[in-house]
């Protein structure tokens, strides 16, 4: 971290900022010049605030040369996380995992016809919504245990793996018991209680990217969830709010270069969520695999004018077939199997 104090800072302030920087076991370095002074401090600065630095009146600014995150970052970590959902392998060079399933979980038959559509089209993990984040408190809110005992009957018979929404601390036992990867949704990105909570989880988690969070927001969110001992953490970005309404959010593809670059978890992207049209989701999965990601996550309903949520972004199987097939084409481009 670089500090520069302001022109006349009196010389018993100098010492002060230094004593308070060595006594929290950093090193300082200082560059006294005419006008300016200037601190390097070198060690573990990911405690530090800078904000707090800067309420300093003597200090002129404050630049941050190391990620404040540690167990997320590459420069640590330098191979690739593996994450193991329930047998899936996701991430580094493994085969991209592609998760299909409703929004909603809207009982025993549909989750059942839905993961036997999954699985013959090539699907590696089944999804499903039992605790809904809906905008409206009037909307279907999910069936709770009930939706999430479906998804486990559907695993029994097809050997998909599941992955929920786990909206509250209060459902976690039932997310450790039954529930192979834990969704953590975007509106609940910076729900901190939630991330601790679910650090000391066993179940890998995947982290939706929030609707309007900078990619360095989000890798601190994986941060609280490694922190607490859970570093089974694979991020997803389904979409960032902008000023765009021809798509529901704006699909940020980039951030699947940036992700790997400075970490060394996972990334999945959600076409569905991203664009909130069926139509655009063949094309931006497609987009996603050949720009790296490790998998993909879509909204799968065979009558989606009747769905109980997002049945505009939903394919049908027979078009969530078509995705994979083409995908797998692309993959190989890149050097993936999928
Ligand atoms: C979902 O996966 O159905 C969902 C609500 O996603 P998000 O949190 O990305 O909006
Ligand atoms: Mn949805």
């Amino acid at each position: 971290m670089i500090i520069s104090t302001k022109r006349g800072t009196p010389p018993q302030e100098i010492e002060k900022i230094i004593r308070g920087f060595e006594a929290q076991g950093l090193s300082v370095t200082l560059i006294r010049g005419t006008d300016y002074n200037v601190f390097g401090l070198v060690g573990d600065t990911t405690k530090l605030d800078e904000k707090i630095i800067a309420a300093n009146p003597w200090v002129d600014s404050v630049t941050r040369v190391a990620a404040p995150y540690k167990k997320a970052n590459r420069l640590f970590h330098e191979a690739d996380t593996i994450v193991d959902a329930g047998g899936v392998k996701i991430g580094g060079k493994e085969k991209i995992a592609v998760i299909g399933g409703p929004c909603s979980i809207e009982g025993e038959a549909q989750t059942l016809e839905i993961a036997r559509a999954v699985k013959a089209a090539g699907g590696t993990m089944l999804r499903g919504g039992a605790y809904k984040p809906r905008t409206s408190p009037y909307a279907f809110q999910g069936l709770g245990t009930e939706g999430i005992l479906d998804m486990v009957k559907a695993r029994e018979e097809t050997g998909l793996p599941i992955v929920s929404e786990l909206m509250s601390e209060d459902r976690i036992d039932e997310f450790e018991e039954y529930v192979d990867l834990v969704q953590i949704g975007a509106r609940n990105m910076q729900n901190f209680q939630l991330l601790k909570a679910v650090g000391k989880m066993k179940k890998p988690v995947l982290l939706k990217r929030g609707l309007a969070n900078t990619i360095e927001e989000w890798i601190m969110s994986a941060e609280y969830i490694m922190a607490g001992g859970n570093e089974n953490v694979i991020f997803c970005e389904r979409g960032i709010r902008t000023f765009e309404k021809y798509t529901r959010n704006t699909l940020d593809l980039s951030v699947i270069p940036i992700i790997k670059e400075k970490t060394h978890l996972p990334i999945i992207i959600d076409p569905s969520h991203a664009t909130g049209n069926w139509k655009y989701v063949e094309s931006m999965s497609l987009a996603a695999i050949a720009a790296g990601a490790d998998g993909l996550i879509i909204e799968v309903h065979p009558d989606p004018e009747h769905a109980w949520s997002d049945g505009a972004q939903s394919l049908k199987p027979d078009r969530f077939a078509d995705v994979i097939e083409k995908g797998r084409t692309i993959a190989r481009v890149v050097g993936r199997d999928m």
